[in-house]
């Protein structure tokens, strides 16, 4: 039985095919134009794939409620011909298999929990802190989707006291993403992150706003684990900026034999950034 899979991203939809193993076989890439023109590439690529299923991690928000009538449905983006648009339904429409869907974030997660070095966890959070920043979380091992969607990287910071910058984010100003994404370190400091890499003031900053969302979290969905991937987190030296704050904050107010090791505890993403294409796999044969 092989499997479709579909990484909708904002800029690049990635269409590829795997087994039930998460092998992947073969993998295309096509620019996010119009859906007009680039649903009608992707379904004919998968069309002639004979795939059982097909997965999608899509760029959000999403309506995940299966008893909405815009289930399946890309809401409120601000990209031309994608707002209330039936992403699932053109597939299944042209396809006719069984379509499993989810956030982007939600994708990578369970590709690092089925795939990766988190296999086996029922309590994880997946934060990616790129050109915005997205949260997955997995509670009791079901995506957790809720009222909507978690939206973890709108979570409202408490800003550091030596810093001015008022935050980059059109609906809260400080917030995670408005705070601590790659445009938001590249309009607080005049440069590119990949450009600050040996400005320690600016991880130490990062690390602080990003220890605080991870102490929120750790407070409110007591996870096992949290996995951190995106643009921003190729500055590996944040890793252990971000363990100690997180300390830190947390105060000893929680106390686990997980948060004793810390290593352990925050870590990197672990399928070389096919977390996400991996994660539409096992929605596809979820959905068998
Ligand atoms: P996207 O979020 O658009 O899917 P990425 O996860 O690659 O893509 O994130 C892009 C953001 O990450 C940009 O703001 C970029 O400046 C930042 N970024 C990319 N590489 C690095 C790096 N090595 N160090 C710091 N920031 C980086
Ligand atoms: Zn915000």
């Amino acid at each position: 039985m092989i499997y479709g899979a579909l990484e909708a991203g904002g800029t690049k939809m990635v269409c590829a095919i795997g087994d039930k193993n998460g092998q992947i076989t073969e993998q295309i890439s096509i620019p996010t134009n119009h859906p007009d023109e680039t649903v009608p590439e992707m379904i004919a690529y998968f069309k002639e794939k004979n795939i059982a299923a097909l997965g999608i991690a899509c760029f959000g928000p999403l309506d995940l409620n299966p008893r909405s009538s815009t289930y399946g449905y890309i809401t409120t983006t601000p990209k031309p011909g994608w707002a209330n648009y039936d992403i699932v339904g053109a597939f299944r429409k042209a396809l006719q298999i069984p379509i499993g869907f989810d956030t982007d974030v939600n994708g990578s997660l369970l590709g690092e929990v089925t795939y990766g070095s988190s296999k086996g966890l029922e309590n994880v959070v997946y934060i990616t802190i790129g050109t915005g920043i997205g949260g997955g979380v997995m509670t009791n091992g079901k995506l957790l989707h809720g009222m909507l969607h978690p939206e973890l990287g709108h979570m409202l910071m408490r800003p550091h006291f030596s810093d001015p910058y008022p935050g980059k984010c059109p609906f809260h100003k400080n917030c995670l993403e408005g705070l601590a994404a790659g445009p938001a370190l590249e309009a607080r400091w005049g440069a590119k992150g990949k450009d600050l890499a040996d400005n320690e003031k600016v991880w130490e900053l990062e690390a602080y706003y990003i220890g605080q969302a991870i102490v929120n979290l750790i407070l409110t969905l007591s996870p096992e684990r949290i996995i951190l991937g995106g643009g921003v987190m190729h500055q590996t030296q944040l890793f252990d900026l971000i363990r100690q704050e997180v300390k830190k904050q947390l105060n000893d107010y929680v106390i686990t034999p997980l948060l004793q090791n810390m290593d352990h505890y925050i870590v990197p993403a672990s399928l070389h950034d096919d977390q996400g294409i991996m994660g539409c796999i096992k929605l596809a044969i979820d959905a068998t």
